[in-house]
């Protein structure tokens, strides 16, 4: 009777959706009003259920009249018909819907975001498991739930046999503070195990959260030590999020630990002409005038999102009046986002900044001692006065207890010397100066 319908289907569908989502799947049985399927992968059965749940339910009804809806499971009919002793329906491992937009040809590249990019290329190969977890990290709209989803949307593509699931942290404990409470934890236990990718976004969200953190380290080992792939991201660093176990922050950073970096002018230039592209399919052509592009991309600095967000409202307003983007029109129509992105970081933050994350007193840092663990973190400073403000050199000097200017240039030289040869100095300059944009 499953052939009778599939048989329909083909017919309906055409030949490449038969053969992509229908043939795959089997008929395990019906029964309750509930008919069962299984499906080669949470993919598959996702997919079907999304787009033809309705057509199936209604060829089924022939012999089943009171059939209400359809249950997918993964993996052959004969390995997934375990009765658990509840005879409840097992529950199943939904990834979190992913943006369809969010693929690699979507993304951007540019110097801040290299590496993250080819890391999750390389990842999206599935070919032998080489790091892992890959841990991204990165400050808020930089492009991290973006790559995994292409990560997400290519294995689907290359390799629709694997279980890959994403989910945000958030999810992680939900799911998990539900399993508690309905005494299903051994179920949770299995399912979390038997996936192949295992994607978490937003893992910070765990810090602090000790029965969830406890689970999620289970979880994690049992996968790696299955060679099965991990992917996490993180508004920080590992060892920077603060109330994350050591033992979890160590093995986070035992795969490969990249960075997004804050983006730069090109990046933004080239992502507002990507998604003008994107836009446009949606929303119809419009027309940008010069220098557009260019002002958005220096005056909107922090956040992709928030670019992403004024360059849409632009288009739809311009679709609306039918004239093409001016500069006036970006002044009008932006007016409230231009305002919040010109605020801009004061030298005093700065030093406020540095000298709490060194440990050092103000004082010290605006005095004339000499030591290095004062020096540097000064010097540290002084770069990022220079980077983030508009500030002369002579008007830096004045702000660090009336130093000369030439001071101030030999700091900031000293800085960006040494950050090519010394890590630690260029994460400790990252993550200030993230701390400081956001
Ligand atoms: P995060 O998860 O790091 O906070 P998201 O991945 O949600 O950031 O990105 C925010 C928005 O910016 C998304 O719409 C995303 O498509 C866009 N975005 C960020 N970086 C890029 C990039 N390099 N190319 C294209 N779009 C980007
Ligand atoms: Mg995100």
């Amino acid at each position: 009777q499953w052939s009778k319908v599939s048989k329909e289907l083909r017919q309906e569908l055409g030949e490449s959706s038969y053969k992509s989502w229908i043939e795959p799947l089997e008929l395990v049985g019906v029964e309750n009003g509930i008919a069962r399927l299984s499906a080669p992968s949470r993919f598959v059965g996702d997919w079907v259920k999304r787009n033809y749940h309705d057509k199936i339910v209604a060829r089924l009804r022939a012999d089943h009249a009171d059939l209400a809806q359809l249950e997918f499971s993964v993996g052959r009919a004969t390995t997934v018909s375990t009765p658990s002793p509840t005879a409840e329906a097992p529950a199943v491992l939904e990834s979190a819907p992913l943006e369809g937009r969010y693929t690699f040809d979507n993304f951007v590249v540019g110097k801040p975001n290299e590496l993250a990019h080819a890391a999750a290329k390389r990842v999206a190969e599935a070919g032998p498991v080489t790091f892992n977890p890959l841990f991204l990290y990165g400050g808020v709209g930089l492009g991290k739930t973006h790559l995994m989803h292409a990560i997400a949307h290519e294995l689907h593509q290359s390799r629709p046999d694997l279980q890959v699931l994403y989910l945000s942290a958030e999810q992680f404990m939900y799911r998990f503070v539900q399993a508690l409470r309905d005494r299903q934890i051994m179920d949770f236990k299995n399912l979390f195990r038997s996936v192949d990718v295992l994607m978490v976004d937003d893992v910070q969200f765990i810090a602090g959260k000790d029965s969830t953190q406890e689970e999620f380290f289970h979880t994690f080992n049992a996968l790696v030590d299955q060679n099965k792939q991990i992917i996490i991201s993180a508004d920080r660093a590992p060892g920077e999020i603060k109330d994350l176990e050591a033992r979890i922050t160590s093995r986070m950073q035992s795969g490969l630990v990249v960075d997004l970096h804050p983006t730069d002018y090109e990046l933004r230039l080239g992502i507002l002409h990507r998604k003008a592209a994107i836009f446009a399919e949606t929303l119809g052509p419009v027309n940008v005038g010069d220098g557009v592009f260019e002002f958005l991309a220096h005056r909107i600095t922090t956040n992709v999102r928030v670019l992403e967000g004024a360059l849409q409202r632009l288009f739809a307003f311009s679709n609306l009046i039918g004239q093409e983007i001016t500069l006036d029109m970006v002044q009008d129509c932006l007016s409230d986002i231009l305002r919040s992105s010109e605020r801009r970081v004061t030298v005093e933050e700065i030093q406020r900044k540095v000298s709490e994350h060194f440990n050092i007193r103000l004082s010290d840092m605006l005095g004339p001692k000499r030591a290095r663990n004062i020096a540097r973190p000064r010097q540290i400073a002084m770069y990022l006065a220079k980077e983030l403000t508009s500030r002369s050199l002579p008007e830096i000097g004045r702000r660090f207890g009336g130093r000369d200017h030439t001071t101030i240039l030999y700091g900031v030289r000293k800085v960006e010397e040494m950050r090519s040869s010394d890590s630690q100095l260029a994460e400790d300059v990252d993550l200030l100066r993230r701390l400081l944009q956001s």
